[in-house]
């Protein structure tokens, strides 16, 4: 996902997968580039989480496969698959979700939650207890219909944008979110980072250091591993600004989006 789309693309058809499992926004990206012919893969499956129903049968029709919802985490994957019902069914023997309130309360079945809690049961390595997702759930009331007796639950999908920067010769690269934000996450002393596009190749970096980290020194090591990844993406001219105001949230919902694109017409 952190390589370049044309590099990314050649090493597919290269490898013609039975099996892709990905984020919604990058197998948009590839089903794109199959529209275009550059891409010719024939996948029998593709397994992923978040998209709506237009994403699906836009990714159905482009990539010829079935297409598969799964509610995943880092934290443990997958915690939940599909049915043909549209519900994704708790592995309930290895995991442990409870759609809770603001205050950690249980919140009642048919009813969006304000965030999860993931217990994994799997891992003895690393114990995760009631670790919060930040995911809104809404747990199915009764059996679901499909006979599937494990705990069925909908997710509302984490959807950060795709940028479209301009490289030096003003053509628009795609970059995933998951993937610009990747290095900075794993940053020392970044407690939350926000990267909002303010031009064709402008990102406005938004930083919240950890207590005790020097902020100086946090963003020259910020500005350096994004520097590092742009030049991978062919995008050393993006020029990177260092905002006064700290991450905000956005949106009724108020969820935190880490990458906020520019709005341009499309196409
Ligand atoms: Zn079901």
């Amino acid at each position: 996902m952190q390589q370049p789309l044309a590099e990314l693309v050649e090493a597919l058809n290269g490898f013609d997968p039975a099996l892709v499992v990905s984020y919604p926004s990058a197998l948009e990206l590839l089903a794109r580039e199959q529209d275009a012919g550059r891409l010719h893969i024939r996948p029998l499956v593709v397994e992923t989480s978040g998209e709506t129903e237009s994403d699906r049968a836009h990714l159905a029709a482009s990539l010829g496969a079935e297409i598969h919802n799964v509610y995943a985490a880092s934290e443990f994957s997958p915690i939940a698959a599909d049915c043909p019902h549209g519900w994704l069914h708790v592995n309930s023997d290895w995991a442990i979700l409870e759609p809770v309130e603001e205050d950690y309360r249980p919140t009642p079945p048919g009813r969006p939650s304000h965030t999860v809690l993931l217990t994994n049961l799997a891992n003895r390595v690393q114990p995760l207890i009631r670790y919060d997702l930040g995911d809104s759930v809404v747990a199915r009331p009764g059996p679901c219909d499909c006979g599937n007796p494990l705990p069925a639950v909908r997710v509302a999908g984490r959807h950060d944008d795709v940028l479209y920067l301009d490289d030096a010769g003003g053509r628009a690269v795609a970059v995933l979110p998951l993937a610009i934000t990747a290095p900075v996450d794993d940053a020392p002393g970044v407690a939350r980072c926000q990267l909002v596009q303010t031009g064709p190749s402008v990102l406005r970096v938004r930083l919240q250091t950890g207590p005790g980290a020097a902020a100086d020194a946090v963003w020259q090591d910020v500005q350096a591993k994004l520097a590092g990844f742009l030049a991978g993406q062919g995008l050393a001219n993006v020029e990177l600004v260092r905002a006064a105001e700290a991450p905000e949230q956005r949106g009724r919902s108020g969820k935190f989006h880490q990458v906020l694109a520019l709005k341009r017409p499309a196409g």
